[in-house]
């Protein structure tokens, strides 16, 4: 019986890749040094699979920034903007893709599905002349075959890059992108011959987009690509791999029916329903890769109950064709648990990071050939036990609570109109009141005060009073600012959903579970094990600090219970909804102390409340319903007078606009101004909004001080659609990226913008 692994993270346990690219963007180290870091995190990676035991081990999974701009640089498909000179892609055109350089701005960069990665979008068009252009992955494949491991090298299928692309500029939008399939074709075959002549015996193509809903033509597309490749992949053995979600009936029938092809790969972590499907019907002859080692989530596997699956799938496919595999790349996990030096033992006895995740493959792989290893068996049903009724993961009572939320509504007693009513006789706003979303700048002093706290190395009082100090400055500055609604800044906050995962009970963290999720960049979720409760107030000191500050409304600011979910690594042992329910009432706690303490306007932050939308059209109602009905439940104890708002961080909202304004905020901050057409669009086309609504009128990505007069036009362009008495005036989102040199003029210029227009509106222009 055979093991697989799908992908591996490429940072490395303790992100060598990460300090090595920094130092190199930043001069500080040469190619040469980058190169050597990353062949030998590759070989330890290679090494680390031969040792488990792994007899498919993928090659071509490292990346220095991301697999679909390697896939580009493959095809030759750089944009003209570039000026490459067409030879073998070096570090100078890709990391221009990547990053953009001085003159020219970075490639568009988007969401991997329903992660947290970011991949490069490929622009194409008629005129795109491709070749081959990146030898990145034979070169791959000889450098672990010198290494004396024979990989199975991984390309993104030829379908999943002409899906995942957009039309470049100047291209018409209508422009159908598979079109280019004989082109892009045309490279995979010079490809796929320089791999055979190397000496490979497995080729493996992702096709995650077969998860997704496609329609007939995609599917034909796909039919048609690998027929034309077939002649050329003879003598191969080749592995179409699917990951992240159920596959579509009919996306099953056309892939298992492709000629050429010998294996094919599921997740059967998120795709319980293929596991029926591959019950109704596999192709025989074929072999299938059975990812039932889940790579999105942290939990060490319940091998007893996979066992159980792969033996029920040995009786489909037969002995010699079953292959036990990840269930997606192991990208989307950490890395190496034996870094954990800080975590609670018996917590740790319930994790597998991706290096035990290769071993559990392993060990799953042996116990189907007849040779389990008993021992390592019976210590993970141990684990799984302990998991079960360990004492920290229950607490009935928030149990019963969530239960009791279920099946039932949660609405504030008044409508929204009556509410900002209310609201405005106790606030005094002037017409288009301004704010920000949040944070302001993080200093180095900032984070060192932080830092030193944390360590103990200064005492609370200093700590205490070093953040008050800044509150204070922040405070003044909006005050001189003449800001409306003021914010304290967020100075004692590292991370917004790490800040309050730390004062929740439920939650553990970790010192090196990075997770990559664009570029260098990589993101460190907080593990959710157990039920989730309050022990007390965690926002309520610093706030009402700083409204004891100023005159001017100050709100409390706090993060909503869906962005808390989408931003950890979730309990796996009860739906994603009833942790969610839990989380809510646990902020429900702290927005009443807020309110109770004199905090009149509470922003509650749900951030990532889009990214947790399911891939599938007919999955999504059901996650918006439970996701919006969590956000009404953090908010529904308060009184008219106290104002709710909330702030989302992407301006693609248009599909859920309905859900968006069934979350009955009172005012909703959001992301617009990279594309402010698209947002406003909505309302243009009759969606009535009846809430307060702050479409950012000016991106904070950038350092860039946008004038006073564009900033003008932006509020004019949003009074063209929304009603003055609703609209606010604020930034796209937290300034917390920015520096004071940045945000002093650009939130000048915002004031002073909203003032020009407040005085056109009152007399009357
Ligand atoms: N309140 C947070 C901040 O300003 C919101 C951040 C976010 O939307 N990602 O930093
Ligand atoms: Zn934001």
């Amino acid at each position: 019986m055979a093991s697989h692994i799908v992908g591996y993270p490429r940072m490395g346990p303790k992100r060598e890749l990460k300090f090595a690219l920094e130092s190199f963007w930043d001069g500080k180290s040469s190619a040469d040094d980058l190169k050597k870091v990353a062949s030998d995190l590759r070989a330890s990676i290679w090494k680390q699979m031969i040792d488990a035991g792994i007899k498919y081990i993928p090659s071509n999974t490292f990346s220095y920034y991301d697999q679909v701009l390697d896939t580009t640089a493959m095809l030759g498909a750089v944009p003209p903007r570039y000026g490459w000179n067409g030879e073998e892609i070096g570090f100078d055109t890709f990391f221009s893709m990547a990053r953009g350089n001085a003159s020219v701005p970075a490639m568009e960069m988007t969401k991997w599905f329903d992660t947290n990665y970011h991949f490069i979008v490929p622009e194409l068009g008629p005129d795109v002349n491709f070749s081959y252009a990146s030898h990145k992955a034979v070169n791959e494949y000889k450098e672990a075959k010198a290494l004396g491991v024979d990989t199975v090298p991984v390309l993104i299928g030829p379908v999943s890059y002409l899906v995942l692309s957009k039309p470049a500029k100047g291209v018409d939008k209508s422009f159908c992108l598979l079109s280019l399939l004989p082109k892009v074709l045309a490279i995979y075959k010079e490809v796929v011959a320089d791999l055979k002549q190397a000496g490979a015996s497995w080729i493996q193509f992702d096709e995650p987009i077969l998860v997704l809903d496609l329609g007939s033509q995609t599917l034909q597309a796909l039919t048609a690509a690998y027929a034309e490749l077939e002649s050329t992949l003879s003598g191969l053995n080749v592995l179409i791999e699917t990951y992240f979600a159920d596959i579509p009936a009919e996306a099953y029938q056309t892939l298992t029916a492709l000629n050429g092809v010998a294996a094919f790969g599921f997740d059967l972590v998120r795709g319980t329903k293929t596991l029926d499907l591959i019950k109704g019907g596999f192709p025989s002859g074929k072999y299938l890769f059975a990812g039932v080692v889940d790579g999105r989530n942290i939990w060490a596997n319940n091998l007893t109950a996979s066992l159980d699956t792969l033996n029920s799938l040995e009786g489909i496919v037969g002995k010699d064709k079953l292959v036990v595999s990840t269930s997606c790349s192991l990208l989307h996990t950490a890395v190496d648990l034996v870094n954990e030096t800080k975590l609670d033992n018996e917590i740790k006895s319930w994790l597998a990071f991706a290096a035990q995740k290769i071993v559990e493959v392993n060990a799953l792989a042996k116990a189907l050939s007849g040779q389990k290893d008993e021992a390592f068996f019976s210590s993970n049903a141990d684990a799984q036990a302990s998991r079960k009724f360990s004492p920290r993961v229950t607490n009935e009572a928030v149990q019963k609570a969530a239960a009791a939320l279920k099946g039932s509504d949660h609405r504030r007693a008044t409508n929204v109109s009556t509410r900002l009513d209310a609201q405005q006789k106790k606030l005094n706003l002037p017409i288009l009141p301004t704010t920000t979303i949040g944070s302001f700048p993080q200093t180095v002093e900032l984070r060192r005060v932080r830092r030193e706290y944390k360590a103990n190395k200064i005492s609370e009082e200093e700590y205490v009073s070093s953040i008050k100090e800044e509150i204070r400055k922040v405070v003044e500055l909006q005050e001189n600012l003449d800001i409306d609604v003021l914010v304290h800044g967020e100075p004692e906050r590292n991370d917004m959903v790490e800040y309050f995962g730390e004062q929740l009970s439920g939650f553990a963290f970790t010192v090196n579970g990075w997770v990559q999720s664009y570029g260098s960049r990589c993101v460190k979720p907080p593990i959710i094990y157990g039920d989730v409760s309050r022990p007390k107030p965690m926002t309520v000191f610093w706030s009402s600090t700083a409204q004891s500050m100023t005159k001017r409304p100050m709100k409390g600011m706090l993060t909503g219970p869906v962005t808390i979910l989408n931003w950890s690594f979730v309990r796996n042992d009860q739906p994603r909804s009833e942790t969610t329910y839990q989380i809510a009432l646990a902020i429900k706690d702290e927005v009443e102390d807020l309110e109770k303490a004199g905090i009149t306007v509470i922003q509650i932050d749900e951030a990532a409340l889009r990214e947790g939308l399911p891939l599938r059209k007919s999955e999504q109602a059901n996650y918006l319903d439970w996701a919006v009905h969590a956000f009404r439940i953090t908010n529904v104890g308060v009184q008219d007078t106290t104002q709710i708002h909330t702030h989302m961080c992407y301006s693609n909202f248009n599909d859920i606009i309905h859900s968006i304004i069934d979350m009955d905020a009172d005012v909703i901050t959001i992301e617009n101004s990279r594309s402010d057409e698209k947002l406003l669009s909505v309302f243009r086309e009759g969606v009535k909004y009846g809430a307060g609504i702050g479409p950012g009128v000016y991106d904070i990505h950038s350092p860039r001080i946008p004038p006073t007069d564009e900033i003008a036009d932006r509020i004019n362009k949003m009074l063209a659609v929304l009603e003055k008495n609703i609209l606010w005036v604020n930034p796209d989102c937290g300034l917390k990226t920015r520096k004071y040199p940045e945000v002093n003029p650009a939130l000048t210029n915002m004031v002073a913008a909203t003032k020009l227009i407040r005085s056109k509106l009152s007399s009357g222009k």
